[in-house]
């Protein structure tokens, strides 16, 4: 099947008490049993639902994957991927990535001995030396948040396959429409499903995708013993959204192709950060692992002031300035003082992130519209 179909129909089938096509909202804490343990295969709800099964699986096949889990938030999705290390165990990560994820692994997981190594990653060579017999992950985010850089995924699974090394993939960007990590030998592909997959900004999930049983038993073990589980309602909601994934990113792509091209050309504009330039120096890797180029980039002007990116971040009418990525309605954000506030600014200045850095997550709204509002608020 190809994907469309698969995102409207993978996991779903009509309710079997009523014939239902949407999956119900199963709002129940526990499940009647005829005699202990005697259950239709639900005991309690931290353990299992059936909303959140359907989306479970829908989410599976969406990445190509054999099994789906799902969480209160993309963050706890990551917070159960660490949750499989040891203390000792080492893990080499991006060091341009979603702040959260970065104050997780610093400011919660250092503290029970694990390490992290922030190293660049679009260069898999440059991993090499970062890898010893404690190295036990590695995380990928591509394209990276906010400064829109590319992993070669390949390259990196190639670099450890044999080694006892998982490769997690934080997809949330790109999203399965856009790419699909382990296809590309990744063990692990996580997203933050209050972006794209829900889709409309109403709801905080998040979920991860892999083929390997045993993996899936351990994570469905720190799912149920740790308990940050989403709401049926909430499944639901992300449930929805999957359905309408492919013809969100499809304008989603569209419109960021023309945004992007009318900020590269505005004299005001320094630098455009968007992968599907044909001079960015990812693009070939960008062409060869994703089909399209999505909605998210950033920008500089080249009156470099935090006063003036100020000034063009509060000017915006259809784009509304707020935190978060992926819903239909178009966003701008200040990362330095916003999404990647967790970051120590040292840290983000030597990577590039700088304090006038403005980013776009370019909704499906008519895109003259887009371009008119930022036409007007760069001036
Ligand atoms: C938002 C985001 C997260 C965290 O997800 P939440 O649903 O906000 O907990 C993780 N990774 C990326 C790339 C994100 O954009």
């Amino acid at each position: 099947m190809k994907l469309a179909t698969k995102l409207i129909h993978g996991g779903v089938e009509p309710d079997p008490s009523t014939g239902a096509i949407m999956t119900p909202i199963y709002q129940t804490s526990t499940y009647a049993q005829e005699a202990p343990g005697k259950n239709k295969g639900y005991e309690y709800a931290r353990s299992q639902n059936p909303t959140r099964k359907a989306l479970e699986d829908a989410l599976a096949i969406s990445e190509n994957g054999k099994y789906g889990l799902c969480f209160s938030s993309g963050v706890a999705a990551t917070d159960a991927v660490i949750k499989l290390l040891e203390p000792g165990d080492e893990v080499i990560a991006g060091n341009d990535m979603y702040g959260g994820t970065y104050r997780l692994f610093t400011k919660v997981f250092e503290k029970f001995g694990i390490r992290f190594h922030f190293v660049n990653m679009q260069d898999a060579e440059s991993l090499r030396s970062y890898i010893n017999e404690k190295t036990k992950l590695i995380w990928i985010e591509t394209p990276t948040n906010p400064l829109m850089n590319i992993v070669d995924i390949r390259a990196i699974t190639q670099l450890v396959s044999g080694k006892n090394i998982l490769v997690c993939v934080d997809n949330t960007f790109a999203s399965p429409y856009l790419q699909n990590p382990l296809d590309m030998g990744a063990d692990l592909a996580l997203h933050s499903a209050t972006k794209y997959l829900g889709g409309h900004s109403d709801v905080i999930h998040g979920c991860i995708m892999m083929n390997d049983a045993g993996l899936r038993d351990k994570l469905h073990f720190i799912q149920k013993s740790c308990g940050a589980v989403p709401g049926p309602q909430d499944c639901f909601l992300v449930l929805r959204g999957l359905k309408t994934l492919h013809v969100r990113m499809e304008r989603h792509c569209e419109n960021g192709e023309k945004v992007a091209n009318f900020l590269k050309a505005h004299p005001k504009v320094a630098k455009v950060y968007w992968c599907g330039f044909e001079d960015h120096p990812g693009f070939a890797v960008a062409q060869k692992q994703m089909r399209g180029f999505g909605g998210m980039m950033s920008f500089t002007l080249k009156d470099d002031s935090v006063e003036n990116a100020m000034r063009v971040l509060t000017a915006t009418k259809v784009f509304a300035l707020a935190e978060s990525l992926g819903g239909v309605e178009s966003l701008i954000n200040h990362p330095a003082s916003m999404t990647h506030a967790s970051i120590p600014r040292e840290e983000r200045l030597r990577n590039g992130l700088t304090d006038s850095l403005i980013r776009l997550s370019v909704g499906i709204e008519d895109v003259e519209d887009l371009i008119e509002d930022l036409k007007q608020a760069i001036g």
